[in-house]
């Protein structure tokens, strides 16, 4: 990397996203921690081998967040300096608050119910999630929320910041313009495709994903630097690629709605595919929860374009194609 942008291989253990890239851009006075990995030990170890064989000086770090995501913002409180910054887009401090309530996840718990989720396995789901046990502990310290278009200066690069929701409501990316550097967060992802579920605070979160993806088209970009796994390939092929995957996947739902009116999206869920390889029965509580999400959000998108319609029976909502 450029002799002050260092990229951090923080390990998510038992996590299908393996792990997270914490980057660290040094400066005289100030530096850049952007993301941390979860409030776990084994990140926290990693990240703190990793930052000394850096040298940075722990004291002058200030940090970036590209969104609430815990396995993002887990440690930030604990590695700011003293003194020092955790920068947030406004939207995603607002809602990482939000997440750190039961209530919070109790309500969309419930919503995923009347979905099809079943209540046995939210039940499990309540002691496993790591959005839960994994996310910051005393957040406030330090949080200076920022807006799109924002600026930050650190060991001589102006990074600007570019508002990017879909993955997340607030989801910011950092653009350096001299050097060429994208932060992509988990907006671009190369080896992997980012998760786009439902938010109570985002209704179309797949059109406002898709619509993020056209604001960072024909980007100049000399360094690709992705949220997960490893930077490869080109800007512009690897948005064409993104939209392409959503495009197959709205037909994919469209085809399984058409097939049979009235399933619950837990039941469209089961029939999507998904790159695990194991039956629907056999997922992985956390993975179906995130399934569900993903399978909501295009459900959300075609609802909203009239292509399909939801009605609720007994407590269940279910969907049917709009002739
Ligand atoms: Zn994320």
């Amino acid at each position: 990397m450029a002799t002050n942008l260092w990229r951090l291989d923080i390990p998510l253990e038992g996590n299908p996203l393996k792990n997270l890239n914490s980057y660290l851009i040094t400066g005289e006075e100030r530096s850049l921690l952007i993301d941390t990995g979860f409030r776990q030990d084994s990140c926290r170890r990693a990240l703190t081998d990793q930052l000394a064989e850096t040298g940075v000086d722990r004291e002058t770090l200030d940090i970036f967040l590209t969104h609430l995501h815990s396995d993002h913002t887990g440690l930030a409180p604990d590695f700011v300096g003293a003194g020092g910054r955790i920068y947030i887009s406004e939207t995603d401090g607002a809602g990482l608050r939000l997440g750190l309530t039961d209530g919070y996840w109790r309500d969309m718990y419930e919503e995923y119910v009347r979905e099809g989720f079943p209540r046995e396995e939210i039940d499990r789901l309540w002691l496993a999630n790591p959005a839960q046990g994994a996310a910051p502990r005393n957040w406030s310290a330090g949080c200076v929320t920022l807006r799109d278009g924002d600026r930050l200066s650190y060991g001589g690069v102006t990074l600007r910041c570019i508002l990017t929701p879909g993955h997340t409501p607030g989801h910011m990316c950092l653009y350096g313009e001299e050097p060429r550097w994208l932060f992509s967060g988990d907006h671009v992802l190369f080896h992997i495709t980012p998760n786009i579920c439902r938010w109570q605070s985002m209704p179309d979160a797949l059109g406002c994903y898709l619509e993020s993806l056209e604001k960072l088209r024909g980007l100049p970009t000399e360094r690709l630097l992705p949220g997960h796994r490893k930077e490869t390939g080109d800007l512009d092929t690897r948005i064409g690629q993104l939209e392409e995957h959503h495009r197959h996947r709205l037909n994919e739902v469209l085809d399984i709605v058409g097939s049979a009116p009235g399933r619950t999206a837990y039941e469209i869920a089961g029939r999507m595919r998904w790159s695990i390889r194991s039956t629907w029965r056999e997922f992985p509580v956390q993975q179906k929860f995130f399934a569900l999400g993903e399978c909501l959000a295009h459900l959300d998108y075609l609802e909203r374009r009239g292509r399909i319609c939801r009605r609720e029976r007994d407590g269940l909502i279910r969907y049917s194609l709009l002739p």
